[in-house]
């Protein structure tokens, strides 16, 4: 298969614009691969290698959830479209994000999945959750780790023909609450 294309993230101006026909046809596309058996067994097994590197190293977690606020931890999330999809489609049925949710976590610098401590989306957390600890040993290895995978990751969307885009996770969220499903 050809390789999906790879699309500048517009940011700001899709908050901005709202919905415009060529991001609904890409949120369409990764809605549709990210139920596809096919598709999320790929995203699943690398997800499922990372866990393995990660315990491999061992890094310590104290479930202190402070990395779930970014400013207070001070960085930030990245994904790929495919990957907030995925995350997207595997909420509980019903249980869509509230309308504002999004807004709520971005002013008081957080994730709008992060329940007290803990992640409300574990199991289909994005990659960067994956890989992040706040240990500092994991310092060394985080960054290399992070760089495989993603790369299985682009090289996955090229296999599925899948438009290709890394954003910051609340704008990707965003995207795809500007365009609901019918
Ligand atoms: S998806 Fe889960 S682990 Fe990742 S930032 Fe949000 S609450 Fe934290």
């Amino acid at each position: 298969m050809s390789a999906g294309p790879a699309i500048p993230w517009r940011g700001d101006d899709a908050r901005r614009d709202g919905p415009t026909p060529r991001d609904a046809a890409i949120v369409l596309a990764w809605r549709r691969a990210s139920r596809d058996p096919l598709v999320a067994g790929e995203l699943e097994a690398i997800y499922e290698h990372v866990a393995r590197e990660v315990a491999r190293r061992g890094p310590a977690c104290w479930a202190s959830g402070r990395c779930c606020n970014f400013a207070r931890a001070g960085h930030r999330l990245y994904v790929t479209g495919l990957e907030a999809a995925y995350v997207e489609c595997r909420l509980v049925p019903g249980s869509r994000l509230a309308e504002g949710a999004v807004a709520a976590a971005r002013a008081c610098g957080g994730c709008p999945f992060q329940e007290g401590n803990l992640c409300g989306v574990h199991a289909a957390r994005p990659l960067g959750c994956r890989v992040y600890f706040c240990d500092r040993s994991s310092f060394a290895w985080q960054g290399a780790l992070t760089e495989a995978a993603l790369a299985d990751v682009r090289a996955l969307h090229d296999r599925h023909a899948l438009p290709y885009r890394y954003g910051e996770w609340r704008e990707m969220l965003e995207l795809l609450a500007c365009h609901p499903e019918r």
